[in-house]
């Protein structure tokens, strides 16, 4: 787990300038529910989020599709005042709409493959998007050269340990098939932001994992990176283990505390602070540290 001072250090460097928020929905700031469609938001994470998205770039990345996303996160009637990536990071309903588009992981993989395949001497690749199959879908203009593009493409996605699956289809073409990960999406929102340099995002699930890891190859990359990771399920020894090789975890106890730590955070980047100023908001941060796993 990361340690006070480390933490301390962390928030009190953020400028709201710099800084991206991002956060999943379910078990992290929404309780999860035994019949899921009546799942509901925290209200004070509701606000938090709200608060934070007029001082810095927000985005709820999220397994629920679209509608669902708008309904919890948009006042009734309004447009999304921070981004929504549903089914994953698929889709976006983008600050300022309450419509879906593509998102910004299908952008990332059409630039990255490309290029690895421009690098393999493969070029004359175009790629569409099946809706109704929610398929990604390659065209190619030499159809010979079919077994090599597929080769090609999965040593591409096994570099990148991007969760998908290709398949080669009877009519030639290749289709990749759930494109959804966490951390494509995450870095996605990062790149639409030039002036980004601090990074924070909580999950507390599997699939959140895979933005931890997005963190450190963040850091890598010069960035300062918080993982918040809130405690849920039977499954939380794994998942903190699973975490802390991605990435240093702060651990929070349930949804509520996720709900004060988004607050505190809202709070320390709206006012220009100094280390006093700053005491009164990061004494309850540091309150809802989990204990020891
Ligand atoms: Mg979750």
């Amino acid at each position: 787990m990361i340690s006070r001072a480390n933490l301390e250090r962390f928030l009190l460097g953020l400028n709201p300038v710099t800084t991206v928020v991002g956060t999943d929905f379910d078990g992290t700031i929404s309780v999860r529910a035994e019949e899921p469609n009546q799942a509901r938001v925290n209200p004070v994470a509701f606000k938090a989020l709200h608060d934070l998205s007029a001082l810095t770039p927000v985005v709820v990345i999220s397994g629920r599709d679209s509608p669902f996303l708008v309904r919890q996160l948009c006042n009734p009637g309004e447009p999304a005042e921070f981004d929504l990536m549903a089914e994953f990071g698929t889709e976006v309903v983008p600050r300022g709409s309450r419509s879906r588009h593509v998102s910004p992981v299908f952008a990332r993989f059409v630039s990255g493959v490309t290029k690895y395949l421009a690098d393999q001497g493969i070029h004359g690749i175009s790629f569409s998007f099946d809706p109704e199959w929610e398929n990604f879908v390659l065209h190619f203009d030499d159809e010979d050269a079919v077994n090599k593009i597929d080769a090609s493409l999965r040593s591409f996605i096994k570099s990148t340990d991007l969760y998908c699956a290709p398949g080669t289809y009877w009519d030639g073409s290749i289709r990749i098939h759930n494109l959804r990960d966490k951390g494509w999406a995450l870095e996605g929102f990062v790149d639409q932001h030039p002036q980004a340099r601090d990074v924070i995002f909580l999950g507390d699930d599997s699939w959140d994992i895979e933005a931890f890891k997005a963190l450190r190859r963040l850091e890598a990359q010069g960035m300062n990176t918080l993982a918040v990771l809130v405690q849920s399920g039977a499954t939380l020894r794994h998942l903190v283990q699973g975490a802390e090789k991605a990435k240093d975890v702060l651990l929070l106890r349930n949804v509520d505390a996720s709900a004060r730590f988004l607050s505190g955070l809202a709070e320390l980047l709206s006012v220009k602070r100094d280390l006093r100023d700053a005491a009164h908001v990061l004494e309850p941060i540091f309150g809802e540290l989990a204990d020891a796993v």
